[in-house]
């Protein structure tokens, strides 16, 4: 049976997968660093993430824990000092690296941990530890568990991260029958681009069909709020999301004649936060579009000058192409508000 507990008041282990990203500005800079959660949790983050790498910036624990929407959660390398000082200012997690800390470092953090009921992550990278397979690196994780939990601490969650998509999966493979712990998933060091979400989509998306994960990263250079925008599509590409607006779009050919890929990615970007299930078909042209796209809720079979407008199969309206976005997005609003 997994183990399942509260990060402030977000639970995790009780099979809601929830999404997370870390802020890139100082931590010490409470404007800015606010700025950038509350940025986080308008893209839907259900928890952020914070370095902690120095003194003003755990004290500044206190202000950002106050003010942010969501729980945060500390990231802890080398000493305890830090970590203590963000502690005791009120962080609802944190993350320490068992390949960069002492023995005593981990055994004073604990104990700090259990008297303000501090869940943490062991987040073993594969860079920064001298695990040299899967196997090591789920195992090192294990260990590192057994030794907090001997300490008598059990909020924990696990993580072994590596930057390559393969051995990452192997070893969240392994660690999921090693432990019952909740799983914190993701690539780390992936990299920028699309080459760094592929890499984390087939890497978090593989390990959530096979019922491993808890909750997610997607490590990307650059804006974390991307972060939060794939990892929702992970979700949604793997079935665990099915609330949301789902646009499919014709491959285009010689017929098409309108701007599919304009329309759709715009349909995307509009439609992002509406959580509610609706397929909408961007077709290019007039002859096939209603045919091929009948499985949608409603959508546009679109014409040079002028579209289809359909809605499950049945063509409803002809309006000229300078009307489309409104009349689409009238209709998702009209599907958004159906029982
Ligand atoms: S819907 Fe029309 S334009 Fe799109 S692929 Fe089919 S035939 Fe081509």
């Amino acid at each position: 049976m997994k183990k399942s507990f509260y990060i402030g008041k977000v639970p995790i282990g009780d099979g809601k997968i929830t999404i997370q990203s870390m802020t890139n500005t100082p931590t010490y800079d409470v404007n800015m660093t606010l700025a950038q959660i509350n940025k986080l949790a308008d893209a839907g983050a259900d928890l952020v993430r914070v370095s902690v790498p120095d003194e003003k910036s755990a004290f500044a624990v206190k202000e950002l824990v106050a003010k942010s929407p969501v729980p945060l959660i500390g990231d802890i390398h080398f000493g305890e000092k830090n970590a203590i000082i963000a502690i005791e200012n009120g962080i609802q997690k944190l993350r320490i690296n068992p390949g960069n800390m002492s023995n005593d470092a981990i055994r004073s953090i604990v104990k700090k941990c259990i008297e303000y009921e501090v869940p943490i992550r062991v987040g073993v990278n594969k860079g920064s530890s001298a695990a040299k397979s899967p196997e090591e690196l789920a195992k090192l994780c294990v260990d590192t568990a057994k030794r907090i939990e001997d300490l008598g601490w059990n909020k924990l969650v696990l993580a072994v991260k590596s930057s390559n998509t393969v051995e990452t999966v192997r070893a969240y493979e392994k660690l999921s029958v090693m432990t019952d712990y909740p799983l914190h998933i993701g690539l780390t060091e992936s990299g920028a681009g699309e080459n760094a979400v592929i890499k984390s989509s087939i890497a978090i998306g593989s390990l959530l069909l096979k019922g491993i994960g808890d909750t997610i990263r997607v490590s990307l250079a650059g804006d974390p709020v991307k972060e939060i925008i794939y990892a929702k599509k992970i979700l949604r590409a793997v079935g665990i999301d099915n609330e949301f607006v789902e646009i499919i779009a014709c491959p285009t050919c010689a017929r098409t004649c309108f701007p599919v890929e304009e329309t759709a990615a715009y349909l995307e970007k509009m439609t992002l936060n509406v959580h509610k299930r609706i397929k909408i078909a961007v077709m290019g042209c007039i002859v096939n579009g209603i045919g091929e796209g009948k499985d949608a809720d409603f959508g546009i079979a679109g014409g040079a000058d002028k579209s289809i407008l359909f809605e499950k199969g049945q063509q409803v309206a002809t309006i000229p192409n300078s009307e489309i976005m409104p009349q689409l997005m009238n209709l998702v609003e009209k599907y958004s508000h159906d029982e």
